[in-house]
């Protein structure tokens, strides 16, 4: 069989905070259909490309809820997930702090306090609707890309002084040409 050029999976520019477009509440994606089963392709191809272990539509500037993610260790297979709509059904009591990091935010990691245990409802690939019951870094991972749907990122969650900071040091960053952020950006 020829092999459709269209199929062919493809980096997308990651866009590096601050930016509004990170800040927006996206929409539902209600059908998963062949556009969006690209999207998440094309995202899950950027993410292991950056390398990270989640990445949200919107941080491809792309406002719909759509995330993928893949917490497999490196010596274990891929495990990707691509979810649309994805939903907290349950949450554990119990939090749990873990240094994050984001891969609109380079090289800034800052802890964390997430849910250890979560139950999702999601869309997955192919339109069928599944539920996951996840802990660890896979939920912290989850709930991370998730609140970026939210217009929510992970520097919300620390001090207006060390957000500030850290959004400075981007802006500084961008203004000098910073090569991480000109490649982002498809600049050669
Ligand atoms: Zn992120």
């Amino acid at each position: 069989m020829t092999p459709r050029i269209a199929d062919a999976m493809a980096l997308l520019p990651i866009i590096i905070a601050p930016d509004p477009r990170l800040k927006a509440v996206c929409e539902p994606v209600s059908e998963v259909d062949g556009t969006i089963r690209k999207l998440m392709d094309d995202m899950l191809e950027t993410m292991y490309f950056a390398p990270g272990i989640g990445l949200a539509a919107p941080q491809v500037g792309v406002p719909k809820r759509v995330i993928v993610v893949d917490c497999a260790r490196q010596e274990e297979p891929p495990a990707p997930l691509r979810m649309a709509d994805p939903e907290l059904i349950r949450v554990g009591d119990e939090e749990v702090c873990r240094e994050e990091g984001c891969l609109s935010f380079p090289e800034h990691f800052a802890e964390v306090d997430r849910r250890g245990r979560i139950g999702v409802r999601y869309r997955d690939e192919t339109d069928s609707e599944r539920e996951i019951e996840v802990e660890g870094l896979l939920a912290a991972c989850i709930q991370h890309e998730m609140d970026h749907l939210d217009g929510i990122l992970f520097v919300d969650y620390l001090s207006k002084i060390k957000r500030g900071m850290i959004l400075r040091k981007l802006g500084k960053a961008r203004r000098a040409g910073d090569p991480a952020e000109r490649a982002a950006a498809g600049v050669p």
